[in-house]
């Protein structure tokens, strides 16, 4: 592992366009206008690869959630927004799909800079996979169906005729709430669906990166979203809290922890609101003894170290058949150790820092506890440099399957590498985890592809590949990985409600 971190170039920012936005102040936005928060405070946001101050953002409160949620209460029942006609809400979406690429490297750059991610991977995975969220869901509007049907209506007359027909409807009020690991996809994924339907919105970025999603107002603005249908307010987990447990949100959804996921819960209970939860996961990646070796390594080395470990569906659970064991952690190994720490806006930075200094005691803490534990850091197992927030990518062995790094969600470059010695086992193994995002396996033999994918309790499985996400493809969890799936049709199901219409004739 080789040092790429330059301080002095760290906080460089090359876009003239965001020179611009981050010189100005960051306010909140309640009702089509950028606004103050009601208490007139603010908090900084920081470039993890310095610790650097990026900028100061409006902290919103419980009052400003109100306003928001008014605003958006009122632009829902005004119903011209609902109304509008599906071409043209196609053609909205559509605009904002662009736009977003039109301000691809600005979007870029600043998810770097916020979140600490490399800047090649936030052009080339994050910024492109929200410009094609939108414009998947753009052509959503004009395909909502219902359906005609011919009921038999148990007390009516025989010769009575009815016709009954059942219509896709908005939820209402939505509120969204997303965290910082891949922060502008992540608003992506909720508001894209959620306008495609007629739904209006209140979203709640990540207290660590809410720059990102500030730059998409701008770009919802620009684009001709009406005033209140999306409301952003930027804050801390109390507004979070004031959101779901509001009377007048009638769906609330979120990503980020399991625990938070279970306030959540708790707070929607007031009315009921509809929730969706998309939460942490301990994913497994089974390597069988007839897999592609090298691919194999890739796969692994890709799952566990995309966004230096902070995705949910990370493969930080790596179960090696026992007669490729010895060979494949070396060659694994091997690939860890060349990979470039350093920070996101050097292009050789493979592992960047981690989001917060909050983030890196949590690694690090599970660090020391994984090897108190007596696991074998087999390369890693330290924070790295005493500048930014980063850690050495590690892979620990000799593990037990109670040890906290092997149940836990540890979100950061870390993987643990179990043998096996036979599928059914394996794919026990697999399952014993509270988690069940997703899940991986690797093999030539299209038998047993196809058997252990069915076996396996996860939301997506991946089969000769990693972190396979796309527009169209359902995602979300089996267990306490949450509810509901987003993307594809089913986010449609989770923006909208069903009425059935029964004429007498
Ligand atoms: P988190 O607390 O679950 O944060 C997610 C979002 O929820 C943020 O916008 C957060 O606001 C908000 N929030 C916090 N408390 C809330 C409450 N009581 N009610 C409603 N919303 C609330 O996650 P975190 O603390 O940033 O990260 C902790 C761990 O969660 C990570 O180490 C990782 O294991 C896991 N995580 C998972 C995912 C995922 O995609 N599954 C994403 C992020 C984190 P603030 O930002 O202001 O706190
Ligand atoms: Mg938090």
């Amino acid at each position: 592992m080789s040092i790429t971190f330059d301080p002095d170039t760290t906080t460089n920012i090359v876009s003239a366009r965001l020179q611009d936005f981050l010189a100005h102040p960051q306010r909140l936005f309640i009702n089509g206008q950028w606004v103050e928060s009601s208490s007139g405070k603010t908090f900084a946001t920081y470039d993890p690869a310095t610790g650097n101050k990026l900028a100061e953002v409006a902290r919103g409160s419980e009052a400003d959630i109100h306003k928001a949620v008014d605003a958006a209460h009122a632009t829902f029942q005004e119903g011209s927004w609902v109304r509008m006609r599906p071409n043209a809400r196609e053609e909205l979406l559509f605009r904002i799909s662009q736009k977003i690429q039109e301000w691809a490297d600005d979007f870029a750059e600043l998810e770097s800079l916020d979140n600490g991610k490399p800047m090649g991977i936030a052009s080339a995975f994050d910024v492109r996979s929200a410009a094609d969220c939108f414009r998947y869901y753009a052509g959503w509007p004009s395909k909502l169906q219902g359906s005609v049907n011919n009921p038999s209506m148990i007390l009516a007359p025989p010769e009575a005729e009815f016709h009954s027909y059942t219509r896709r409807e908005p939820v209402g009020v939505c509120g969204q709430i997303i965290p910082w690991n891949f922060p502008l996809l992540m608003a992506a994924w909720k508001i894209a669906p959620a306008l495609a339907t007629g739904n209006t919105i209140v979203l709640k970025p990540a207290e660590q990166t809410p720059l990102t999603a500030l730059l998409l107002g701008r770009v919802l603005e620009e684009a001709g979203v009406p005033a209140g249908v999306v409301n952003i307010v930027t804050g801390f987990g109390d507004i979070g809290a004031a959101l779901s447990s509001h009377p007048d949100v009638d769906k609330v959804a979120f990503t980020g922890s399991t625990e938070v996921g279970k306030k959540i819960v708790e707070s929607a209970k007031g009315n009921l609101k509809k929730v969706s939860l998309e939460l942490g996961g301990k994913s497994p990646n089974i390597v069988f003894d007839d897999a592609d070796i090298p691919s194999a390594v890739a796969g692994a080395l890709q799952g566990f170290t995309l966004n230096s470990g902070q995705a949910c569906e990370a493969g930080t659970r790596v179960y090696v058949h026992d007669d490729i064991y010895d060979e494949f952690n070396s060659a694994l190994a091997e690939a860890v150790d060349g990979l470039k720490i350093g920070p996101g806006n050097d292009p050789a930075s493979d592992i960047t820092p981690l989001v917060s200094e909050e983030q890196l005691n949590r690694v690090v803490g599970y660090l020391d506890a994984g090897k108190a534990d007596g696991a074998h850091a087999l390369v890693g197992g330290n924070r790295w440099g005493d500048t930014g927030y980063y850690v050495e990518p590690t892979v620990f062995t000799n593990t037990t399957p109670d040890m906290p790094i092997v149940r836990e969600e540890i979100f950061g470059p870390v993987a643990i590498s179990i043998p096996f010695s036979d599928e059914d086992e394996v794919i026990q193994a697999a399952n014993d985890s509270e988690y069940g995002l997703a899940a991986a396996l690797w093999t030539q033999d299209l038998s047993r592809a196809h058997r252990v994918a069915s076996r396996l309790q996860a939301g997506s499985v991946w089969v000769n590949t990693y972190h396979a996400l796309d527009s169209q493809l359902p995602f979300g969890g089996y267990h306490q990985s949450g509810w509901g799936r987003e993307l594809g049709p089913e986010s449609i199901d989770l923006y909208t409600q069903v009425k059935s219409v029964t004429i007498a004739l």
